[in-house]
């Protein structure tokens, strides 16, 4: 999961970083107050998971309050390259000398963490690779300060700036360590006119496999559902759901993440949109129906749903069970009487499945191919 700025930021400050006073703003806070906690002149820095955001608009440098409440006012609610503008980081200017780019990056193919150098950061670093320098760390021996100090010099970084940089990039080595980050970027980190190193911008990538070993990021997920909609379905009810189609026709309840890839891919090449990428793990359910509550009030807030599509393959799963689970929560999440069901079930104890099902007048079979047909009608030809 990709952190804020001043997300990423707040765990720099927790672990010693030089990184510029801040405050975060949003439509209740009152910008003389922040600006009166970070100084004059100051930056205010739009927050969105998105990068570019100072070539889209979205950093102003200020030098008085007015101008800036304006700004602030008028970003909030915006969209910035697709994104909603919730907050605005107040921050302390800093006087640029120079921009840098460091970063930590995992490679999960070649199994290495690869360390990235650039002397031209900033924003048009994407512009700048052939000034990319690039080594593998060691995961033994951790970074090794020979390599940096080449790089250093490869790439002209006066030789008074070289302690510090080397300084800052075992840390950020620590924190990528530490917080399980798939990516660690900083662009820029600056070396200002006084001679500081400070760090302006990060962007901070945790692996999402780690959050159950992180509580603070589950306390994030649970503060921002909207932001970490996928995250907030695996922490609190342990199945994979991907919103893909807000105007989608087709809610799937599916288990097995290739299977359900298939299933969309069919779906799609009828030209129905599936709302949601699903994988329930029918057999964790044991009779529970929440999992299933969940994901269907999600799917009831679709104004477009036409059809619930349930496609379980199951090997251990007792199919009957899963049904009984299954109809208790579909009693409860009570969806309009338009949405038609339409069940394909395979595997274990499926004829007593079947059984239950068509006592409910639910369209059940065995045939992925039957299903779709089935769905094709209910969504294509009404
Ligand atoms: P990004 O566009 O989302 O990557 O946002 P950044 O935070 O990296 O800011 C983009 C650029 O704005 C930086 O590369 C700087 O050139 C400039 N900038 C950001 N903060 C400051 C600051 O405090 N002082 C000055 N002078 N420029 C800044
Ligand atoms: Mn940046």
């Amino acid at each position: 999961m990709r952190l804020f700025e001043y997300q990423a930021k707040s765990i720099l400050s927790q672990n010693e970083f030089q990184i510029p006073k801040s405050f975060l703003v949003n439509t209740q806070t009152d910008i003389q107050g922040a600006v009166n906690a970070v100084g004059t002149p100051f930056v205010a820095k739009v927050q969105t998971l998105i990068g570019g955001r100072g070539k889209a608009g979205g950093i102003k440098l200020f030098d008085t309050v007015p101008p800036a409440e304006q700004w602030c006012n008028e970003k909030i609610g915006t969209f910035i390259n697709g994104k909603k503008v919730e907050k605005i980081l107040i921050e302390e200017a800093v006087p640029i000398e120079s921009e840098y780019y460091v970063a930590f990056s995992l490679d999960t193919q070649d199994r290495e963490i690869k360390f990235l150098f650039s002397a031209s950061g900033g924003v048009d670093i994407e512009d700048a690779t052939n000034q990319l320098f690039t080594y593998v760390v060691s995961l033994e021996y951790g970074i090794d300060d020979f390599r940096l100090l080449e790089i250093l010099s490869r790439a002209n970084v006066p030789k008074n700036r070289w302690s510090e940089l080397i300084c800052v990039v075992h840390k950020l080595y620590e924190v990528f360590i530490k917080y399980d980050c798939s990516l660690l970027e900083i662009n820029p980190i600056v070396w200002t006119k006084n001679e500081q190193l400070v760090i302006v911008d990060i962007h901070m990538y945790i692996d999402d496999n780690s959050i159950p070993r992180h509580p603070f990021l589950k306390q994030i997920i649970n503060e921002m559902p909207n932001v970490y909609p996928q995250n907030w379905y695996k922490t609190n009810h342990g199945f994979d759901t991907v919103m893909l189609n807000p105007a989608g026709s087709v809610g799937l309840i599916t288990t097995g993440a290739g299977l359900t890839m298939a299933t969309i891919d069919a779906l799609q090449e009828l030209t129905i949109q599936p709302i949601n990428f699903c994988d329930i793990r029918s057999g964790q359910l044991k009779g529970d129906p929440t999992r299933l509550i969940v994901l269907l009030e999600a799917l009831k807030k679709v104004p477009t749903l036409k059809c619930i599509f349930v496609s379980i393959f199951a090997g251990i799963t007792d199919l009957a069970e899963f049904v009984e689970t299954l109809l208790k929560a579909k009693n409860q999440v009570n969806l309009p009487e338009s949405v038609d069901w339409v069940i394909r079930l395979e595997g274990n104890n499926f004829e007593k499945a079947r059984v239950l099902l068509e006592a409910n007048n639910i369209f059940v079979t065995n045939s992925l191919e039957t299903a779709i047909k089935r769905i094709e009608k209910d969504v294509v030809l009404n």
